[in-house]
């Protein structure tokens, strides 16, 4: 299931950096035994040449996609062979999983930190020093603002911590061992 997760996250992943095309490429190359060339993949995923090697080149960016190069024996110019990099695609995760658990910990620790008021008619959400200075009416609308129990708010956020670094305190012992 994790397993399957991982995927999931990892395609989420290219779609967000390299778009569609990236998530094409990316399946075309790991469903393939052997490496492939830039020509066999244009003809694979029906993009264009220009397309293929810019989501090559970001995927490779990403540490997620690899090549070796060799000369063509016809012309003496470089050709490239690619494959995925499985090795560094865990790692890349793992990483990004860090990114994203950061971000969680500053979100927890922000609301942990502040005391809230909205606006019940437009939502505005001030921190207390910005709803005093607003004599804690709304900027937008002038309504009064009303006290926020954040607790909710932060009970996910914990949840979320604490899941994303059990998470990453398994993948770490997997890749260590
Ligand atoms: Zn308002």
């Amino acid at each position: 299931m994790s397993h399957e997760k991982n995927r999931r996250d990892l395609m989420e992943f290219i779609r967000r950096y390299v778009g569609d095309s990236g998530v094409k490429i990316f399946e075309i190359l790991s469903n393939s035994a052997k490496e492939l060339l830039d020509s066999s993949i244009v003809e694979l995923s029906k993009l264009s040449e220009q397309d293929v090697r810019r989501a090559l080149y970001e995927l490779h960016n990403l540490g997620l996609v690899t090549y070796r190069k060799s000369r063509n024996p016809e012309d003496s110019r470089y050709i490239y062979h690619w494959k995925v990099d499985y090795a560094r695609i865990n790692q890349v995760l793992l990483q990004r999983k860090k990114a994203v658990l950061k971000k969680l910990k500053e979100r927890l620790e922000y609301e942990e930190n502040n005391t809230f008021y909205v606006c019940p008619v437009c939502r505005v959400r001030l921190t207390f020093e910005e709803a005093m200075e607003n004599d804690f009416r709304c900027p937008r609308c002038g309504e009064m603002l009303m006290y926020e129990n954040n607790e909710s708010t932060r009970r996910k956020l914990r949840s979320l911590v604490l899941k994303l670094e059990e998470e990453i305190k398994n993948e770490e012992r997997s890749l260590i061992s």
